[in-house]
Order: C-alpha cells, then sequence, then structure tokens
C-alpha cells in the first residue's frame, strides 16, 4: 500500500470499535474513532479522511444526520461516506443514500470481508439510488429532520424557561441569605471593635493577636457578603448620574488603596489626571466601586515589589481608565469567564487569596450599565491590564 488510507469510524459501541479498528489497522489503515455524532463530525473537520463509516444507529445526533452534515463539508465532498447498520431493509438503505451515504455494510460486520468492501468504495465504488424513489424520500427525510428541529427547539425553550426561574430563585435565596447574615454579623463586628478598642478592659498581647484575626475575618466575611447584596441590588436599581470628574474620582480611589498596597509592597503608580478633563456623566459611587473592585485584584494578584497603574487617558468622546499591574496574570481560557459571577481562576497561586468571584461581575455590570465596556488583556506571569471605556455623552437608557 502507497500510503495508509485514513478512515474515521463513528460508532457507540465498544465492541464494535475493537473489532474494526484490530481488522483495519493490521491491514495498514490508520483509523480514528469517534463515539458519537458530534465527536465524528469534530474529527472531520481536522481532517481529510479516505472514507467515512457510520453507524446508522447512533444515539443523539443519528447516523443519517451525521451523514448530512458530513455530506455538508466542502473538504469531504467527493469522500465516501459508507453506512453500518443492523437494519438491512431496501428501505433503510434508501434512506442511508438519500441522507448522502454512498454505500452501505450490515451489521455483524464480517470481519473476513470488511478492508475489501472498504477498499472498493475508496477506489470509487457508488452505491445509486433509482431517481424515482429519490424525490419521495428526500421530502420525507426532510420532514423528519424539520420534526426533529421542532422538538429541539421545544425542549431548548422548555429547558431555557426552566433555567430562568432557576437563576431567579438562585438570586432571591442568595438575597435573603445576605440580609439575614448581614444581621448577626454587624452585631459581632460591633463588640470585635469594642474588644479592640479596649473598652471591655485591655488585652494582653495573646487575645489582641486573636482579636485582630476575629476583625480581619469579620472584615472580610461583611465585605463577601455586601458584594452578594451588591449583585443582586445592582441588577435592578437604575444609576444615579451626575457629571463626574475623573480625575478627582481616581485621586480618592488612589488615597483608598495606597495602605493596601502599601501593605502588600506593591507601587501604586497613577498617570493622566493632572490636567483637568470635561466630567463624564456618571453614577459616581457606582463607579467608584467598579474601578475599586478592579484596583484591588490588581494589588491582590501582584506579588510583592511588582508595579499597579492606575491611568486615565481622556479621548472627545470618551473616557479610557486603565488598571494595569504586573501581576500573576490570568489564563487565556478564563478571560471570556472572569466576568462571571462566581468565577474564580483555578491556579495554585490564587490559592492563597480570599474572594468571592463576584468583584468583576460587579465591576463589569456597572460600566455596560453606563454604556461602556470593559475588557482586559493578561499575559501569566506578566500581569494584566483592564481597559475601562466610558462614553462621554449619555445615550438615552429608554
Ligand atoms: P475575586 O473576589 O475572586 O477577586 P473577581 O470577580 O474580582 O473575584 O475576580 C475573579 C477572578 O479573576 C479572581 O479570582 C482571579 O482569579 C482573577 N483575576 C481578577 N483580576 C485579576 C488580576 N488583576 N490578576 C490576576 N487574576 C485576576
Amino acid at each position: 500500500m502507497l500510503h495508509e488510507p485514513l478512515i474515521i469510524y463513528i460508532e457507540d459501541n465498544l465492541d464494535n470499535q475493537r473489532l474494526v479498528q484490530r481488522v483495519l489497522t493490521s491491514r495498514g489503515y490508520r483509523l480514528l474513532l469517534a463515539e458519537d455524532g458530534p465527536a465524528g463530525l469534530a474529527l472531520a473537520r481536522e481532517h481529510t479522511p479516505d472514507l467515512l463509516l457510520v453507524d446508522l444507529g447512533i444515539d443523539g445526533l443519528d447516523g443519517y444526520e451525521t451523514t448530512t452534515r458530513l455530506r455538508g463539508m466542502s473538504h469531504l465532498a467527493h469522500t465516501p461516506i459508507v453506512a453500518l447498520t443492523a437494519n438491512n431493509t431496501s428501505d433503510s438503505r434508501a434512506r442511508a443514500l438519500v441522507a448522502g451515504c454512498d454505500g452501505f455494510l450490515s451489521k455483524p460486520i464480517d470481519a473476513r470481508r470488511l478492508t475489501d468492501q472498504l477498499a472498493e468504495f475508496i477506489a470509487g465504488k457508488r452505491e445509486l439510488l433509482p431517481v424515482a424513489m429519490e424525490t419521495p424520500l428526500l421530502r420525507a427525510y426532510n420532514q423528519k429532520l424539520v420534526e426533529r428541529l421542532e422538538q429541539q427547539v421545544r425542549e431548548l425553550t422548555t429547558a431555557n424557561a426552566e433555567l430562568h426561574e432557576s437563576d431567579r430563585l438562585k438570586s432571591q435565596f442568595l438575597a435573603s441569605l445576605s440580609h439575614e447574615l448581614r444581621t448577626p454579623l454587624t452585631s459581632i463586628s460591633g463588640f470585635v471593635d469594642l474588644l479592640a478598642r479596649g473598652t471591655l478592659g485591655e488585652l494582653n498581647p495573646g487575645q489582641r493577636e486573636c482579636v485582630d484575626v476575629m476583625a480581619r475575618n469579620v472584615e472580610t466575611l461583611s465585605n463577601q457578603i455586601n458584594n452578594l447584596l451588591y449583585l443582586q441590588e445592582v441588577r435592578s436599581t437604575q444609576l444615579r448620574r451626575e457629571p463626574v470628574a475623573l480625575d478627582s474620582l481616581l485621586r480618592c480611589l488612589e488615597d483608598a488603596v495606597r495602605p493596601l498596597a502599601k501593605r502588600a509592597e506593591v507601587h501604586l503608580v497613577i498617570r493622566g489626571i493632572d490636567t483637568p478633563q470635561p466630567p463624564v456623566d456618571a453614577d459616581r459611587s457606582a463607579l467608584e466601586l467598579a474601578l475599586r473592585h478592579l484596583l484591588d485584584n490588581a494589588i491582590k494578584f501582584t506579588p510583592a515589589g511588582g508595579h499597579v497603574l492606575l491611568e486615565l487617558r481622556n479621548e472627545p468622546t470618551r473616557a479610557l481608565v486603565r488598571v494595569g499591574d504586573t501581576g500573576i496574570g490570568i489564563p487565556p481560557e478564563a478571560l471570556e469567564r472572569i466576568f462571571l459571577p462566581f468565577y474564580q481562576v483555578e491556579n495554585p497561586l490564587t490559592t492563597p487569596y480570599i474572594g468571592s468571584g463576584l468583584g468583576l461581575a460587579i465591576a463589569h455590570h456597572i460600566i455596560e450599565a453606563h454604556g461602556g465596556h470593559i475588557t482586559v488583556r493578561s499575559a501569566m506571569g506578566k500581569g494584566s491590564i483592564f481597559m475601562v471605556i466610558l462614553p462621554r455623552t449619555t445615550k438615552n437608557e429608554g
């Protein structure tokens, strides 16, 4: 054999897979196996096989539909597709040909004849359907496809409605849970504060250390709960817009996060706030919160000695705020998902950081509600840049 012919075999039965694999590889064929229609289509997109062998009885996207889809791929226009089925009736044969197959092998597989049968198709053998049979069969096949499609759309619509409902219930649950947790936490926080101030008596060093740990954890917990509550609220409340001078807002933010940066031994650099610029029409506290989340993250995910940059750039129609860091970076596959609520990158480097996975979701929501965009670029081990783009004029929010 001059070259080893490549065959893609779509089959969900393991025994058949093994049998065909053994027979074909022993005769110098290369075989790629797929256990269902979508996996077979994915293989077919990546390779140009000499022949495709399709079991018609596979579940889900069945063998007929898979064949029709394969036939539609331009690089497979002349590749033989051979159906394999236990149902050896002439009707089943005709339906396979109408779906786009070039021939038909019956199960059980005849191991002694299989390679010769496939070689005939590779050499050009094609089974044809009498023209008189073709039109009614095609019509029936089309009808079946449309019915399947209709059924799928119905199922998807129902599933979508169920998802919406469970999302609504989840939000309701989170909101009431956060409210329930906030009340006792406020009281714990108050008493910890009394202890820390020494109002209830002087603390010895061991006690002070314990109270400090408690205070830090209470703060973390209440931040998490506030984020949860905020995410629920921000979805349903309108922005309170006013003219906001971004340079002064950024200066306030800088003051607020400087102690954090100092504690983390990260250098905070701020740029672009020296020349006064026209204000943007924004909800000041919401915008401040969104940028605060970005800055907190930048500091949190940057090791000691690194840099965090906060930069304002003004353009005639929009303002750009850049939050950059020289931190651990975000893996490319996570970039699309980091703005989703509760998403946190699975990374041993981020394990020591406590977070809720809500900061970016909140920031994203706020920026989009302003008619703006937030984008991110990142390189692992080098750092990340979050870019917030805010339109200078407000579109009617309707
Ligand atoms: P969290 O409370 O976990 O910080 P966020 O929604 O703010 O939640 O961020 C989601 C995840 O995105 C983080 O857990 C982290 O894995 C990743 N991430 C966000 N900002 C940065 C950054 N500047 N550098 C590296 N990773 C980041």
